[in-house]
């Protein structure tokens, strides 16, 4: 399939980003990687009058420290994701995740920023931001706001990005102390979408479980925490038996759908036996 003609901007800056998008009329899209906005362009399901590519944006590409976080520039790849040496340092539940993701050529044009845009709930970085307590750094015309990744995930393929607002980067505080973590992921062949994924970090104190994030894919409309399962692992013994019933609750609070891949109640258990790996393998178990 062929996509219906639109304009094109590829401009430099955010600055000059937001003001293609601004002059481009009724319907505009950015476009990070394509990897996403181009098949469903194909498919025509998408025909916007304007794409704003943002590939020449080099600011918005790159990892810098700073200090309590590490700030990932949106348009940064996956692939540049899975080479820094920052982001293995500190953020190594990301680089687990992302090694995850599709395959090499998708993961040399995907970027991080895209694929939590794009906020398909099936995608594996969201649940890692949602576990590393991540921000998201939003560009609009009226100047920046930083959204908690908890609020930026709306809706099925929906965020909280008003038209004409760009993320710009994610802000991923450092992990300090006795963090373990993992990203669990089941799909039925390699390199494919999660059916369901787990993203855990646990901290340890003495033996104890002192606190736990744990990120749900695709078990709802977005990705979403295992609340009561990381409230039973608060101060529980770090042993196999308390993961194991604490992870009996997983799937709390969620509502996974029915589809070719899996019903609902094989994703629900699904969560319970990924939940119980990763946060056994992250708390040292
Ligand atoms: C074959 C294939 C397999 C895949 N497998 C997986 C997988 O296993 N796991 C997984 O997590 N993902 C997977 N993906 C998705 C991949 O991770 C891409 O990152 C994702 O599709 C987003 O692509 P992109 O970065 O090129 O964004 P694009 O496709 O360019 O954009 C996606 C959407 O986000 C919007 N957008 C992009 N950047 C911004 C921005 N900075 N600000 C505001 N809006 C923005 C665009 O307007 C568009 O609506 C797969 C993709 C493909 C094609």
């Amino acid at each position: 399939m062929i996509p219906a003609a639109f304009a094109y901007a590829r401009p430099t800056t955010v600055e000059e980003a937001l003001q293609a998008i601004a002059d481009g009329g009724e319907d505009v899209k950015v476009m990070a990687g394509g990897q996403s906005l181009i098949p469903v362009m194909r498919l025509r399901m998408a025909a916007p009058e304007t794409v704003v590519d943002l590939v020449s944006v080099s600011e918005m590409r790159g990892v810098r420290d700073d200090g309590d976080a590490l700030v990932v520039g949106a348009m940064t790849t996956h692939h540049d994701v899975l080479v820094d040496p920052l982001i293995a340092e500190h953020a190594p539940l990301l680089v687990q995740a992302t090694e995850t993701v599709a395959d090499r050529q998708v993961r040399a044009r995907g970027t991080f920023g895209g694929a939590l845009a794009h906020a398909d709930p099936a995608g594996d970085l969201a649940a890692v931001a949602l576990a590393l307590d991540a921000e998201m750094v939003i560009a609009g015309s009226g100047g920046r706001r930083t959204v908690p990744a908890a609020d930026f995930f709306v809706d099925y393929l929906t965020t909280c990005l008003e038209e004409g607002e760009l993320l710009v980067e994610v802000r991923i505080p450092k992990l300090r102390g006795e963090w373990g973590v993992r990203y669990e992921k089941f799909n039925r062949v390699a390199q494919a979408w999660s059916i369901v994924a787990v993203a855990a970090a646990v901290r340890r104190e003495n033996g104890h479980i002192a606190e736990a994030r744990i990120g749900l894919t695709n078990m709802g409309s977005t990705p979403l925490r295992a609340q009561a399962t990381e409230a039973a692992l608060a101060g529980a013994d770090a042993s196999a038996a308390a993961i194991a019933a604490a992870a009996e609750r997983a799937a709390e609070g969620t509502s996974p759908t029915s589809d070719l891949n899996a019903q609902a109640d094989y994703r629900e258990h699904l969560a319970r036996v990924l939940t119980r790996r990763a946060v056994s393998a992250a708390a040292g178990l």
